[in-house]
């Protein structure tokens, strides 16, 4: 048993709390002036249980902050082309005004996923998935960050965790989390300036780079990948991964990818599941939504 006092829990249900209330004043004002509200158009395929669980607190964290959510429900046969006329119909504002369209993944085996997310034109694309805003994040000159990527940043901002000059190790490397929160620890300015390695399904002892972390992040879809041994004794650990585990006795719960309660105690700050980075993502996403009806009312 070490000593250290447990890490401090990063609580991202009250961050996200208070950036809502920031951005129901945002809202409110674009509101006034544009007599309506910013707006956005969620596509749901099909009927699992988690991404239906994921729109309903994406609609529901929306109207909170007074953003007029839509979710548009199509049922899983529905194939690529169909998805990417609906796309575009939404494009066209044929379902109101779409100031932001996301479409909610995974899509089913059947639909080419890439082909419908690049139909969601790169001005609407409040989750940063296009080619467009992925190359501008690349550049250092993003309009759309991805959401989780984005809050994750926030939470160490907010923290007041310094990421110059420190250590950054990302385990996943989906075009989702892994690679842009890589380019944004890495980018010049506030929340960047770390040096980053990114680390995968194919990284050789992933351990030893993970022990040379002041920042690990864990992004891979692992129960209980990351082990106290694998942690630098007072780095910060933020668990992304979201993942139902079922007990013997058939109840079930959510659990990250990081062993928690061995974690804690080598850490110097952690993030629970639920409740650290799940809520950041969605005030990011109202954040890129506001961002995207305000790009357009000034044209562009
Ligand atoms: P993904 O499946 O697209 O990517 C997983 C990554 O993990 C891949 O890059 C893969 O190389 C890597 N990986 C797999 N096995 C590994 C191993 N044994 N060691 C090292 N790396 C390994 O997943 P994703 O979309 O990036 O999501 C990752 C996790 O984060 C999932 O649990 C997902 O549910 C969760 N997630 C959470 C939020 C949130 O808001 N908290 C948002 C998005 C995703």
């Amino acid at each position: 048993m070490s000593d250290r006092p447990a890490a401090t829990l990063l609580d991202g249900r009250a961050l996200a709390a208070q950036i809502e209330a920031n951005l129901a004043d945002e809202v409110q004002t674009f509101t006034d002036m544009f007599k309506r509200p910013p707006r956005l158009v969620v596509v749901l395929v099909g009927d699992m249980a988690a991404s239906a669980s994921y729109v309903k607190s994406k609609a529901a964290a929306a109207a909170r902050v007074g953003i007029d959510a839509e979710v548009v429900r199509v049922p899983a046969t529905a194939d690529t082309l169909a998805l990417v006329a609906l796309v575009k119909s939404i494009a066209r504002d044929e379902h109101g005004p779409a100031d932001g369209i996301l479409v909610q993944l995974p899509l089913p085996a059947h639909v080419d996923t890439v082909a419908v997310l690049d139909a969601v034109p790169p001005d609407r694309d409040v989750d940063g998935f296009h080619p467009e805003n992925a190359g501008l994040l690349s550049q250092g000159r993003a309009r759309f960050i991805p959401c989780t990527a984005a809050g994750v940043q926030r939470m160490l901002l907010d923290a007041g965790i310094e990421t110059a000059g420190r250590h950054a190790v990302i385990i996943g490397r989906s075009d989702i989390v892994g690679k842009p929160l890589a380019l944004l620890l890495s980018a010049k300015g506030p929340g960047g300036d770390a040096t980053v390695t990114l680390c995968h399904s194919r990284s050789a002892d992933m351990a030893a780079i993970t022990r040379q972390a002041d920042i690990l992040v864990a992004a891979v879809g692992r129960p209980g990948l990351v082990t106290a041994s694998m942690v630098k004794p007072g780095a910060a650990v933020i668990d992304v991964g979201i993942n139902r585990v079922t007990a013997p006795d058939g109840t079930s719960r959510l659990t990250g990818d990081v062993d928690f309660e061995s974690v804690r105690g080598v850490a110097s700050w952690i993030t629970p599941v639920p409740g650290g980075v799940g809520p950041l993502t969605v005030a990011m996403l109202l954040a890129n939504t506001a961002l995207a009806a305000e790009l357009r009312s000034r044209g562009g």
